[in-house]
């Protein structure tokens, strides 16, 4: 291994800091991961250096700001290998990617006792979006489940596929169970019937190389702030000849062509999909996360991180009353546990005044919850800047707090 962790540690100051005393152990990536200071930096010399709005100016700090945008666009369209940048739209996160599909695609391609098969793993952001559209269509929402281990029952797909269904909505890596779905796999036997798949790979963009074109995806979607971007910054991945057949999402700004009263016409893509001024600076410092990951070698940063994975997961099993929800072989990034008799909020909260930043509650899976009859949980997700001594530490500290607890 190449990695040099304790040099990674350095471009992420906010890593070197006491709370409560006690040195700070990040264990909530998946909710959001930590920006290195290239990403900082380049927010910063937005603001002081050539800061304009895009696409309208005449001038040149506008000038500049839009080709930085643009050239984001390009490298986002290499890094997953998207067949051209039309197909790169910029929205505010995973969340409004896939209610960007699931209004659009709605409104071209979904009618009345239509259905949409979704996984019972997914986060609430591929779900709910699929339920209001399914509301004002008058289509159906059909479940594909999952098993104790948290495996997608993807024989079930055969079954549940019927001459209704337009669209499959999966996790590419699931943000409770950690579960790497075979979306290749999926997106082959829909495929197969001319349905379409949505993947969304909030957690899976920063964990594994995505090649969209290889997975042949239609839609795939994610957030920069998951993989050291900056926050309020998404992609939504669409295959052109689908984005050219759907409508607009929202209207205004640079989605137009030209507006009268009577009529408006809209713009090309990807513009047609990104109405308003959008998060100039995050997308600009955007374009320095995608290039840190580019430098770390995504293949290199994923074995450590499952290195870590392995590790955490021997260790809490030594711990009695251990629960641990989804235990796939293939699995990335996330453990999500419970202790028998005690309450994870309380565990928590003793972690976090040991310096240690877990997740606890439903994770926004509610499903993947009542799955498991739990009414809450605990959840450490990893990235590159995790050491195995954080382990070390987050095990003692469990090792004291627990018969304490319980
Ligand atoms: N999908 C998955 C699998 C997630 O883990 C998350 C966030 O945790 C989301 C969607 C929503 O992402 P965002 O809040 O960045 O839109």
């Amino acid at each position: 291994m190449t990695l040099d962790i304790s040099q990674i540690r350095k471009d992420f100051p906010i890593l070197d800091q006491q709370v409560y005393n006690k040195p700070l152990i990040y264990f909530d990536s998946a909710a959001s991961s930590q920006k290195p200071l290239q990403v900082l930096k380049k927010e910063e010399q937005l603001y002081l250096e050539y800061y304009g709005n895009i696409h309208r100016g005449a001038h040149f700090l506008a000038d500049k700001a839009t080709n930085d945008y643009e050239a984001v666009r390009d490298q986002v369209a290499a890094f997953i290998n998207a067949s051209s940048r039309e197909e790169i739209i910029f929205t505010k996160g995973t969340t409004e990617s896939i209610n960007l599909v699931a209004f659009s695609f709605g409104e071209a391609f979904i009618n009345e006792g239509d259905e949409i098969i979704v996984s019972e793993m997914e986060h609430h952001a591929n779900i709910v979006p699929w339920q209001m559209m399914a509301e004002r269509k008058g289509a159906k929402i059909v479940m594909l489940p999952f098993d104790e281990s948290g495996i997608l029952c993807i024989e079930q797909l055969d079954e549940l596929i019927s001459n209704k269904t337009k669209l499959v909505a999966v996790a590419h890596i699931a943000n409770t169970l950690g579960t790497i779905n075979p979306v290749e796999e999926i997106i082959r036997k829909a495929h197969e019937k001319n349905i379409k798949v949505l993947v969304d790979g909030a957690q899976a963009i920063k964990h594994i190389p995505v090649d969209v074109a290889e997975m042949d995806a239609d839609f795939y979607a994610f957030s920069a702030h998951k993989m050291y971007g900056p926050n309020g910054v998404g992609i939504l991945y669409g295959k052109k000849e689908l984005l050219e057949k759907m409508p607009p999402y929202q209207g205004g700004g640079e989605m137009i062509s030209e507006v009268t009263f009577e009529k408006t016409t809209f713009n090309e893509l990807p513009y047609k999909f990104e109405a308003g001024t959008p998060n100039i600076t995050s997308v600009i410092a955007f374009g320095e996360a995608v290039k840190y990951l580019q430098n770390l070698n995504i293949e290199e940063a994923a074995a450590y991180e499952n290195e870590l994975l392995e590790y955490a997961t021997k260790k809490l099993k030594e711990i009695p009353g251990m629960i641990i929800y989804g235990d796939h072989a293939k699995k990335s990034g996330v453990i999500t546990f419970n202790v028998e008799g005690i309450h994870p909020f309380d565990l928590g909260t003793m972690l976090d005044k040991m310096g240690i930043a877990v997740r606890t509650g439903r994770l926004c899976a509610d499903p993947v919850m009542d799955h498991f009859k739990v009414q809450a949980t605990i959840r450490i997700s990893f990235a590159v800047y995790n050491t195995l001594e954080e382990i070390d530490s987050f095990i003692q500290a469990l090792n004291k707090l627990v018969p304490m607890l319980s």
